[in-house]
């Protein structure tokens, strides 16, 4: 039984090379991994990866915009709330739990800045902060960063109401919705189809990050079943798999 999956940073030669962090998410087959409800689980599972617990700074996430910066993980110990973590504290190893939002990793080989964040539809727009955060901090260079988009509920499963669709074209532009003739004519009242990926590629190239910095890794957690799902689990009983980024 497979507890975790890793990602490469485009540009780094292997997962975890000596320049590059890891990127890696838990699996359905992991357990649950809400910080703050599930500790015990979390702790088994990150020992299981090689990961410190002590280590791991999380947060109460709440669909927001809002990005920490973490330089000790003391001030983590109470979960504040935000949903995406910065650091260049090579001990502390960010993360954030998701079930259909998509996770987003971010490295600067230039400045040594690394995290991972929470973006579903309401918090969409939070690379942006990251981002803008980085550069306050360190000075870091937009198009510089490497960045992964993870597994989330993709367009084949993210069926929107007409609110929702608006919302999105007119904040992220057109590529990010596409209507489902079928859905529309069946008089479905979700009839629209979201790319989250897409959003965050529009938002990566107006903070002028390459494309070929960012890896999309194409997966849908709603189609999936090795992923949580929040959709397709239900909203009482989906598994939160936690994202996390680590230096080693
Ligand atoms: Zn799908």
């Amino acid at each position: 039984m497979t507890n975790a999956r890793f990602y490469a940073f485009p540009g780094s030669e292997a997962v975890g090379s000596a320049r590059y962090p890891r990127a890696g998410i838990t699996l359905a087959a992991a357990g649950p991994m809400k910080a703050g409800r599930d500790g015990e689980n979390r702790a088994r599972v990150f020992r299981s990866l090689a990961v410190a617990p002590d280590s791991v700074v999380a947060l109460t996430q709440i669909h927001s915009r809002i990005v920490h910066v973490a330089e000790s993980a003391a001030p983590f110990r109470g979960l504040p709330e935000g949903d995406g973590i910065l650091t260049r504290n090579r001990d502390l190893v960010p993360s954030v739990t998701v079930a259909d939002c998509m996770p987003i990793w971010l490295f600067d080989p230039v400045t040594g800045c690394f995290g991972v964040l929470h973006s579903g539809w309401k918090g969409t727009g939070i690379v942006r902060a990251a981002l803008e955060l980085a550069r306050e901090e360190w000075g870091a260079v937009s198009g510089n960063f490497r960045v992964i988009l993870g597994p989330h509920i993709r367009s084949c499963c993210y069926t929107v109401d007409a609110e929702r669709a608006e919302f999105f074209t007119r904040t992220f532009g057109p590529a990010t919705v596409s209507t489902d003739s079928a859905l529309l004519a069946a008089g479905n009242r979700w009839p629209y189809r979201l790319s989250l990926a897409e959003a965050n590629k529009a938002l990566l190239a107006g903070q002028g990050v390459p494309a070929e910095h960012v890896l999309d890794v194409g997966e849908c957690t709603a189609c999936d079943n090795v992923f949580g799902s929040n959709r397709r689990e239900g909203p009482e009983a989906f598994t939160h798999m936690a994202a996390f980024i680590q230096m080693r």
